[in-house]
């Protein structure tokens, strides 16, 4: 089997936020949550850590979640997997939970954080080698940087071992203007930034509100990546990138990570309604091989999944119903044409190239 590097789970959260043993086997977890009311994503799990193992995700970039929403308020109920917090100290707590979590299953020996371009390309060796025995390697991300109190704070998570962050999620942040919203980067996120790129962390461009996307690569001079996004010729809308946004990345030798959610792969999803019989694996495929056709290679296009991204297999294509069956990219690829060399690119060769080049030499 190849490995696959997949560059966007939000796992903690999902275990924090609704309280999901991901150490245990996938079908156990969802017959746990059967009946289970509270989300729609209960019962349609498709990433547990032994899921991954079976798939041959040898590497993720596991996230930190949380937003500063000021106009959030108790009075407006508050469930624990809600991740908007009223005050940026708050998301900062709720951050460093996560990261206590990570940090447990590395004790444990379940995973284990790839802080340098060594660790990744040792821990890979390790991977191909004893892949039944090779903990789950990951490296930490933030998807949005409301957790970052201010700039003084980016040093603080560079040593949790944050490597890259995006700066926005839905809606406007303090950051930058995100999904969903027009605007571009903030003062405090033009500090950001700076701040990223003096400590050597990458920038995330996903979730960028159109303008802020275009001046983040002005801004910045850091290596650039999309850690979970598709493709706006093919699913019209914001969330996605235009092939000028997409050339624009790979300019910069950036990779982008085509992501899972039925929502960014199928034109007019309504969510909660339009049902995953529509869409298939094939639409993953697509935009991976839009990315390929705009930038004239193989080289960008990679995996960014965020499966379980506070959605379930209601919001996946009905044949991806666990993690593992990222696997069948491979042949759904090969049946496109695409050689051995390209699908190894797409599966983890891309992610391995670009990281190995950001990430900090030991
Ligand atoms: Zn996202």
């Amino acid at each position: 089997m190849k490995p696959i590097i997949d560059a966007h789970l939000d796992l903690a959260i999902n275990v924090l936020g609704l309280n999901r043993d991901i150490t245990r086997p996938l079908d156990e977890v969802n017959r746990g949550e059967a009946g289970i009311t509270d989300h729609k994503c209960r019962g349609g799990v498709t990433v547990t850590l032994p899921e991954m193992r079976r798939g041959g995700i040898a590497v993720c970039s596991a996230t930190v979640l949380g937003r500063h929403r000021p106009g959030v308020f108790p009075s407006e109920g508050f469930a624990r997997y809600d991740i908007d917090y009223a005050t940026p100290e708050m998301a900062h707590a709720a951050g460093l939970g996560q990261v206590a979590y990570y940090d447990v299953l590395e004790r444990q020996g379940l995973l284990r954080y790839l802080n340098t371009a060594q660790d990744l390309e040792g821990h890979l060796a390790a991977w191909r080698a004893a892949p039944e025995t090779t903990p789950l390697g990951i490296i930490l991300s933030m998807e949005g940087s409301d957790p970052i109190i201010s700039p003084d704070w980016v040093d603080f998570w560079w040593q949790q071992g944050l490597r890259f962050a995006s700066l926005v999620h839905y809606g406007r942040g303090r950051y930058a203007a995100g999904t969903e919203t027009e605007g571009g980067i903030t003062e405090d996120g033009r500090a950001l930034l700076r701040a990223f790129e003096e400590r050597g962390l990458a920038l995330d461009l996903t979730h960028l509100a159109d303008d802020a996307f275009f001046q983040a690569l002005d801004l910045f001079a850091g290596a650039v990546l999309a850690s979970h996004n598709n493709c706006r010729a093919l699913v019209p809308g914001q969330r996605q990138f235009t092939d000028r946004q997409i050339g624009l990345i790979v300019e910069r030798g950036g990779v982008i990570g085509v992501a899972c959610d039925a929502w960014m792969l199928y034109p007019g999803w309504i969510k909660g309604s339009t049902k995953p019989d529509v869409v298939s694996m094939d639409a993953l495929a697509d935009h991976v091989d839009h990315i390929c056709q705009v930038a004239g290679t193989s080289l960008h296009a990679a995996i960014g999944s965020d499966l379980d991204g506070l959605y379930g297999t209601e919001q996946t294509p009905h044949d991806l119903q666990r993690i593992s069956d990222l696997q069948k990219l491979e042949t759904i690829l090969s049946r496109r044409g695409y050689s051995e060399e390209d699908v190894e690119r797409v599966l983890f060769g891309n992610w391995l190239r670009f990281f190995a080049s950001s990430l900090p030499s030991r």
